[in-house]
């Protein structure tokens, strides 16, 4: 039998696209401090890392839900593993539109719900329905930085507007980065990377720009409200439901984060009456078809039903961050307290957070700088390792924080 052929290795130029280089250089901080990560842990085997670099969900999916997933992949029905609508099936979006009618206070039904792989996957459907090369999007800095690549495969620009030091958007902020291009604006609350949770009335001044902004231009500018922790927040009433306060307003969720499985791949969009014409569907249908996600899992689509109402235990992730958070306050960090999630974002002591990142990674702790969510002078730690393991990491923090900030002190 003749050996098999063997082909000398192509160069990274001959199979990847400048495109995909340039996107891979958006963006790109967590896997920066995660490969930095690798290093040390290469350089010094056996030295303690405590990595709250990346925002992977540490918390097993809760038992009902493991339990509900035997059940629906038990279940032999015709058809069930097939093609489908790729909105999804029609009884779990009726399912999902009745629940929020119930948190949302408005009414939804089957037409108000497109199934989607996880959070990313709808905002990449939604933006590709929305936008036109050359449109705006705007971000709220910080902001969870797979916004920057994800408007840029759609030949938009992401245009940064800052927020204050609680990491709250301001309306005149909003107001002076509105152009004729503007096409979209994405809220995150709870955020990512600050676990701020946005008020009411922060909500309701940055649509009223909105409104005023079409009444002046005759342009609608589009909101995508990406809310992928909108059940990790710890005070519920805190939850501020959207899609009653603006026509133009897309929801984004996933359960990633709320049920542990982010390796699932399973989230919605939903939109509310006024965006309900004939041709919503429709559009999202041809994104899903022509980007290639097709159709959401059809496993998990079934699940969804029977676990709506699961969540992880959200206490475990309130106590690790108000451990972290009153530790740093004792120690003289100025950091917000997080609403929600498990992130959270502290000040750094000098506004060139990658040297501070640096110096933590030398200690043993291992952060994502602040210029990777678009508001440099801070970090963001995940709190997705035990509680112990965030304290240490926490008192480790202040002792770093207080070197760095003698050295500048001896600077200036
Ligand atoms: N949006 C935000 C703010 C996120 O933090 C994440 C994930 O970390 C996503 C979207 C994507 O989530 P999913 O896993 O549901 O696609």
């Amino acid at each position: 039998m003749a050996l098999p052929r063997e082909f000398p290795p192509l160069s990274a130029e001959q199979v990847v696209g400048s495109t995909c280089t340039r996107l891979a250089g958006l963006g790109s901080e967590i896997r920066r401090m995660f490969l930095l990560g690798e290093e040390r842990r290469r350089e010094r085997p056996g030295s303690k890392l405590i990595d709250l670099s990346l925002g992977n969900p540490d918390l097993e999916p809760p038992e009902a839900v493991l339990k509900a997933l035997i059940e629906v992949a038990s279940e032999v029905l015709p058809g069930a593993h097939r093609y489908m609508d790729n909105a999804g099936y029609p009884e779990v979006r009726a399912f999902i539109g009745r629940s929020l009618s119930h948190t949302e206070g408005v009414l939804l039904g089957e037409n108000n719900v497109f199934l989607t792989c996880g959070a990313a996957g709808g905002i990449q459907i939604l933006m590709r329905v929305l936008l036109d090369p050359g449109d705006e999007v705007v971000l709220f800095a910080p902001y969870f930085s797979e916004y920057v690549p994800y408007s840029v495969n759609m030949g938009a620009k992401p245009v940064t507007v800052p927020t204050d030091d609680a990491h709250l958007p301001h309306p005149h902020a909003l107001e002076a980065a509105l152009t004729p291009s503007t096409r979209l604006v994405i809220l995150n609350s709870p955020n990512n990377p600050s676990g701020v949770v946005y008020p009411r009335a922060t909500c309701e001044a940055l649509f009223e720009v909105l409104r005023r902004h079409r009444e002046r231009t005759g342009r609608v500018v589009h909101v995508l409200s990406d809310e992928p922790y909108a059940n990790l927040i710890f005070k519920p009433s805190d939850y501020v439901p959207l899609l009653p306060l603006y026509d133009a307003l897309w929801v984004v969720r996933s359960h990633s984060k709320d049920l542990g499985l982010a390796g699932e791949r399973i989230g919605y969009l939903a939109w509310g009456k006024a965006l309900e014409g004939a041709s919503t569907l429709g559009a999202l249908r041809n994104a899903a078809r022509s980007m290639g996600f097709v159709n959401a899992p059809a496993l998990m689509q079934r699940l969804l039903p029977k676990v709506f109402d699961a969540r992880v235990d959200t206490g475990v992730y309130a106590e690790r961050v108000r451990a972290f958070c009153d530790i740093l306050a004792a120690g003289g960090v100025s950091c917000v307290r997080p609403g929600g999630t498990f992130f959270v974002f502290p000040k750094s002591p000098v506004l060139d957070d990658r040297a501070f990142s640096q110096a933590l990674l030398e200690k043993g702790v291992l952060v994502v700088p602040g210029s990777g969510f678009g508001k440099p002078g801070y970090v963001r730690c995940s709190l997705s390792r035990p509680l112990e393991e965030v304290k240490e990491a926490a008192n480790i923090y202040v002792l770093a924080y207080k070197a760095m900030q003698k050295e500048a002190d001896k600077l200036f």
